[in-house]
């Protein structure tokens, strides 16, 4: 397996999904990664994640790009659209079939819930494991979705903030959607090959996709492909105590206030509040961001 010290140069990125403008919650992923970029001395990218295109709202991207803009959060290249993308993601397909790392699946949602309705009750919100009744054919169904081939050995990795991960994929989600029934590219896979066509070294982006982490690993061992460093941020929760989101309410940050907004996503990574403009408060906090999360890194790591 190759790890991040395959990675000659520091390149992070932003990936939002453009479903709406951005909100004091994904501005803290935001910022957090061009702190940890600039930090780095790195290079920053955008993503845009319209993979899902049933969930894309239109104008959402530019809102997004705009608002990253007022921001102060200037790219170093110009962003990419996952839906020009789908060539590469076809392709990985191409070669986890080729492999036997993938196989299609006949079942509905319906007949999932069916076939695990007999195992213990899950926690809210928590993912269907996959039973894996197509692995062995189809039996006469129509294919409607394409997995991935998961096996029982555990994925361990560190995360720059949580520490030490290990996570059982089989056992927790199982054999997972690579390609929907709906004919979109699972986020996992989408998100796999981007960071490693992208070059990207680090991932730093919000703690609700700590839980994804094992999955795209997983994947990154099957494609070949380097395992980037992880960092996973804080969420901002609303006042129903989840996650920050635009299902719940979250406002559109206000462009016209900029450091209204950065000191709120500043605050939830710890760094302290400025009264400067954009430009002396990302100063600041780049040079905070490196004593805590650079120079320890480099440390417990001298090569
Ligand atoms: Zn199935």
């Amino acid at each position: 397996m190759q790890s991040a010290e395959t990675f000659t140069h520091y390149r992070g990125r932003f990936a939002p999904s453009p479903t709406g403008p951005l909100h004091a919650g994904s501005l803290v992923a935001a910022l957090a990664s061009w702190l940890d970029s600039r930090a780095h001395g790195g290079q920053w990218l955008v993503r845009i994640e319209d993979v899902d295109t049933p969930r894309t709202v239109p104008g959402a991207d530019r809102l997004i790009l705009a608002q990253l803009a007022a921001c102060g959060l200037h790219a170093d290249a110009p962003p990419v659209w996952q839906s020009a993308r789908t060539g590469l993601y076809r392709a990985a397909l191409d070669s986890l079939v080729t492999h036997a790392f993938a196989y299609p699946c006949a079942c509905s949602r319906k007949d999932i819930e069916n076939a695990t309705s007999a195992d213990a009750p899950r926690p809210r919100h928590a993912e269907l494991r996959y039973p894996g009744t197509c692995r062995t054919g189809l039996h006469g169904k129509a294919a409607r979705a394409w997995r991935l081939l998961t096996h029982g050995a555990a994925i361990s990795w560190q995360d720059r903030a949580s520490g030490a991960q290990t996570q059982d994929v089989q056992d927790v989600v199982g054999d997972f959607v690579l390609l929907r029934a709906d004919g979109c590219f699972a986020y996992q896979l989408a998100v796999v090959v981007d960071d490693a066509d992208q070059g990207i070294s680090h991932v730093v982006r919000g703690a609700d996709l700590l839980d994804n982490t094992a999955r795209q690993i997983r994947l990154q061992q099957c494609l070949q492909l380097p395992t980037p460093k992880y960092l996973h941020t804080p969420l901002v929760l609303g006042a129903n105590g989840e996650k920050l989101s635009k299902q719940n309410g979250a406002q559109a940050i206000d462009t016209n206030q900029p450091m209204h907004a950065l000191n709120q996503a500043a605050a939830t990574l710890g760094l302290p509040v400025q009264s400067g403009n954009v430009e002396q408060a990302l100063s600041v906090w780049t040079a905070a961001w490196a004593s805590a999360w650079v120079r320890p890194e480099r440390q417990a790591c001298p090569t």
